[in-house]
């Protein structure tokens, strides 16, 4: 006869009150304290509906062997963390640290008239041909800076000779360059198109806020960046532009503002970024720097712009929301380098840095501009086996395991987060620093919170948005 016994599962008080629980999946159930009662000493007292609820999301299990129920919790649990396994999926190339803005909390850029911060050409060829290392079918290549357009010479020849080897790889590689877009030419359009070229540029809000975060001699970021927008969108087509913000102390008090600039510019994301911890940002905190709560209150009120313009009829999708709730609804994880255990960095992102160094994130690279360069994997053209299995992979591997982690191990979200090393290197000098203390555990406990509370008190139709938005997204790990 079937007689129901409980799987282990965690149980987390929201902070309005509510209970919720996550079973071994990664499945999630609000239950009453009556519930729980019942989970922990006699789940058969649980109506039968609810037991059949609770059992096809792993909280419950026919008593006895259940060996169905095992074997498909260990799927479901290896499913989660398929991403890490693939090989490095992501690799950025840095062809140059050159760029005409001066922004203030920017970490690595230089102004046109310094010299060096530019790649070798045997460093760049050496990079390129070192994506193919990896054993992941599907790769992104991406162009970073400074502004790699400043050097197009460069994208183009490491383009060039990617797609070449390609012809014998056989691998699905989509390109994408991350620059301010100043100064994209037709002929620059025409090469993307014919390589599939994807373009990331930065859309900090309306002009006046854009162009007092990103500093030119004119005063015209905002402006040539949309010129770089519109000719890209009339050659490229509508899709092959996406953008990214940073919030800075000025967006703190414009969120609705700045939502209603990427609809009225015809954007289907925007991605509500903090000001990162890291490098020149760092020194200049007491300036630009905000508190975690003052950065929620704008995300909150930023989120729900998006959700009215939802509501509206006007598809936008906010990518943080996204990487939470593909992290807590969907089944399949869509490989957020941040949030993985073990560490995204090296594993599944490589970072070949103008400097001739390979490093595991993009914050790695730019710690290093700012003096510590303890997180460099190799030089360019090291094998990708040195390269993973460097001290400092290993390090970066045993500091993100959550089962390890004093703080994970018994947190409810052990399963969706992971503890950031590079993070805590930056914040505190040491990958291995408390992980409750760091920014990174501060502000995704409260995201899961958040997004949990809202899981729960959304109406059908705003439900059915966070599904769409759960999908894998494009460009998370950007
Ligand atoms: S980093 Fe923080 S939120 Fe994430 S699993 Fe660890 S303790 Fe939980």
């Amino acid at each position: 006869m079937y007689e129901p016994a409980a799987l282990p599962y965690s149980l987390r008080k929201l902070p309005d009150g509510q209970i919720l629980g996550i079973s071994e999946s990664g499945d999630h159930a609000f239950l009453t304290s009556d519930e729980v009662v019942h989970l922990e000493n006699a789940p058969a007292k649980l109506p039968i509906e609810r037991q059949a609820e609770l059992k096809a999301r792993f909280f419950l299990t026919s008593s006895g062997k259940s060996i169905g129920t095992r074997r498909l919790l260990v799927s479901r649990k290896a499913a989660k963390r398929e991403t890490v396994q693939v090989g490095p999926a992501l690799h950025a190339i840095v062809p140059t640290l050159l760029c005409e803005h001066s922004c203030r909390y920017c970490q690595v850029s230089r102004s046109l008239e310094e010299i060096g911060h530019t790649i070798s050409v045997s460093d760049l060829d050496a990079a390129s041909d070192a994506v193919f290392e990896s054993r992941a079918p599907t790769l992104t290549v991406e162009y970073q800076g400074g502004d790699p357009l400043l050097r197009f010479d460069l994208v183009r020849r490491s383009i060039e000779r990617i797609a070449a080897k390609n012809s014998t790889e056989k691998r699905s590689i989509r390109f994408v360059v991350a620059s301010t877009l100043h100064q994209l030419t037709p002929e620059m359009c025409e090469f993307f198109r014919q390589h599939r070229v994807f373009l990331s540029t930065s859309i900090d809000g309306p002009s006046d806020l854009h162009n007092k975060n990103r500093p030119t001699p004119a005063r015209d970021a905002y402006e040539r960046t949309i010129a770089g927008i519109e000719l890209a969108r009339s050659l490229l087509g509508a899709g092959s532009v996406s953008a990214l913000m940073t919030t800075t102390k000025e967006s703190l008090r414009r969120p609705e503002e700045i939502v209603d600039e990427y609809v009225r510019l015809g954007f289907h994301d925007i991605f509500l970024r903090p000001l990162s911890a890291y490098g020149f940002a760092k020194r200049n905190q007491a300036v630009l720097g905000y508190q975690q709560a003052e950065f929620q209150q704008f995300y909150l009120k930023a989120l729900e712009r998006v959700i009215h313009w939802n509501r509206q009829g006007i598809p936008l999708r906010e990518v943080y929301a996204s990487i939470i709730l593909n992290k807590v609804l969907s089944t399949f994880d869509s490989g957020y380098v941040d949030l993985q255990s073990p560490s995204g960095a090296g594993l599944s992102a490589l970072v070949y840095n103008y400097d001739g160094y390979v490093y595991p994130a993009d914050e790695a690279r730019m710690l290093a501009e700012t003096g510590d360069k303890s997180l460099r994997l190799g030089r360019i053209g090291a094998s990708l086996k040195a390269l993973l299995e460097s001290e400092t992979q290993r390090q970066l591997v045993r500091a993100s395991l959550t089962d390890y982690t004093p703080g994970c191990r018994e947190c409810p979200y052990r399963l969706f987060c992971a503890p950031n090393p590079v993070d805590a290197k930056a914040q505190f000098g040491d990958m291995r620093a408390p992980v409750l203390m760091t920014e990174h555990c501060q502000r995704h406990m409260w995201l899961f919170d958040t997004f949990f509370m809202k899981i729960k008190a959304a109406e059908p139709w705003l439900l059915d948005v966070f599904y769409e938005w759960a999908a894998p997204p494009e460009c998370e790990a950007q």
